[in-house]
């Protein structure tokens, strides 16, 4: 796999001249420290210069693999031409007018790919925001007006934000709701179908989760009372957890039968992400809303809402917006990343690092016990890692060992999950077939080192 849009000309290739972090890092931590706010914290403590295809090149020099992308952001690496190029003659164009004042056209154009490339042939539209959380509220906020109902529905193991509403829809207390209740009221979380720790099996849990999750809406909320079921087809936070099969298309339809809205979280699995447009593909469902961020904007802040027109279009005017949302440089830039995703055709480059990530983690589970799990799609794959393979305990300690000794080699790698215990692979889908492969290399040795 060669790299054929890596952004500024960063060297493709891994390189330790420091200890992690390095001196001029060290430097800028003890500045950081001084001034940013200790909740702002970071996974590796060394300060970027330069990024682009599958390197972030740190101010000391070193080069670290991305397995990361920024949080599952840079899809088209970072820098890449086309962002780079739509989003400077943009910036010397204008940086913002606020499309609720007077709209320019880039806004629209955002608008226009999005109703292309989300799943199904009914009318679509679309608001843009600024962050995955926002979009996540202001479809909450569509489904509400438009059902005239207020409950919404959320799974185990979800994360949709950081904002009071996202808070209370996020599954996980530390650290993203411990000690900022009260949180917003009407959100009701039932089971998922996470296969690997289903009590009765992988092959049981779809219909079995499905049947739980339907019979508590039933009882304890009440279908009628329900605006929105909102899951993300491929969870990320919670430990890049695939619904066991059958899930989704039973939520899905249950929704459809008592008229809530369904909303498909895409801001992580979405934009060829997991080989797919989006991940919700997979079972051939088509939401009546998706929210997407991250990888739609090639780094800059973007989200949107995409979904039924009539949805869309039942909040009065002015009722959804914001000064910023979808702002014409971020647009730009999502424009020049839609155009790299189908020019370079990265759903192919996902499916591609998903052949060459599984059988090599697989080869790894079969050799240390502590892997229990394998999984997720494209290049979202992810370790899960145990104490024990019988009782399946979750092993954290293991988890942020083994990611702080892939950093130490100049590995960039994410660790995630509800007990902490996932080690989690996003790498941009640029990157460099090789880089891959040493990235594994480097995983595999620190799994060897803790014999
Ligand atoms: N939803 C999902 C599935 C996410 O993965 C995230 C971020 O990780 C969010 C929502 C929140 O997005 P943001 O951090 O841009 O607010």
């Amino acid at each position: 796999m060669t790299v054929l849009s890596g952004g500024p000309a960063v060297p493709q290739e891994r390189r330790i001249l420091t200890a992690i972090p390095g001196p001029r890092s060290q430097e800028l931590m003890t500045r950081k420290k001084s001034v940013v706010a200790d909740a702002i914290a970071t996974v590796l403590p060394v300060f970027a210069a330069r990024a682009g295809g599958g390197i972030v090149e740190d101010v000391d020099g070193n080069r670290l693999i991305d397995l990361g992308s920024g949080l599952g952001v840079t899809v088209v690496g970072n820098a890449a031409e086309a962002v780079v190029r739509r989003l400077s003659d943009q910036a010397a164009q204008f940086t913002h007018t606020a499309f609720s004042v007077t709209p320019y056209e880039g806004y629209v154009q955002v608008c226009e790919a999005l109703a292309d490339l989300t799943p199904g042939d009914h009318a679509k539209k679309s608001a843009l925001f600024n962050s995955g959380a926002e979009a996540v509220e202001n479809a909450v906020k569509a489904a509400r007006v438009y059902t005239g109902r207020q409950a919404v529905v959320v799974f185990d193991h979800g994360y949709h934000g950081r904002t009071n509403l996202t808070m209370a829809l996020t599954a996980k207390n530390m650290p993203f709701k411990h000690g900022f209740g009260p949180f917003a009221p009407e959100v009701y979380r039932v089971p998922l179908a996470y296969g690997y720790r289903w009590p009765t099996g992988p092959e049981n849990a779809g219909p079995e989760a499905a049947a739980q999750a339907i019979d508590q809406i039933t009882r304890q909320v009440g279908p009628r009372n329900v605006a929105a079921i909102i899951i993300e087809p491929l969870l990320g936070e919670g430990g890049v957890i695939e619904p066991a099969k059958g899930f989704l298309p039973a939520l899905s339809r249950f929704a459809a039968d008592n008229g809530i809205v369904f909303v498909a979280d895409e801001i992580q699995s979405g934009f060829c992400r997991t080989g797919q447009w989006f991940a919700c593909e997979d079972e051939g469902i088509v939401p009546d809303l998706i929210t997407t961020a991250k990888g739609i904007a090639g780094g800059l802040p973007l989200a949107a809402v995409t979904g039924r027109a009539e949805i869309m279009d039942a909040a009065h005017a002015g009722g959804l917006g914001g000064t910023y949302g979808g702002n014409p440089i971020a647009c730009a830039a999502a424009l020049g990343a839609i155009e790299t995703m189908k020019e370079m055709d990265l759903n192919a480059r996902a499916k591609n690092i998903e052949a060459i990530m599984k059988p090599r983690l697989t080869a790894m589970a079969e050799r240390f016990d502590v892997i229990g799990d394998v999984r997720g799609r494209g290049a979202m794959i992810a370790i899960e890692l145990v104490k024990d393979r019988a009782t399946k305990e979750p092993n954290p300690e293991a988890a942020a060992a083994l990611a702080a000794a892939c950093h130490q080699q100049g590995a960039l790698v994410l660790v995630t999950g509800t007990y902490g215990n996932v080690i989690r692979f996003l790498p941009p889908l640029v990157i460099g077939e090789y880089l891959v492969n040493e990235g594994l290399d480097i995983l595999h040795e620190a799994l060897e080192a803790r014999q």
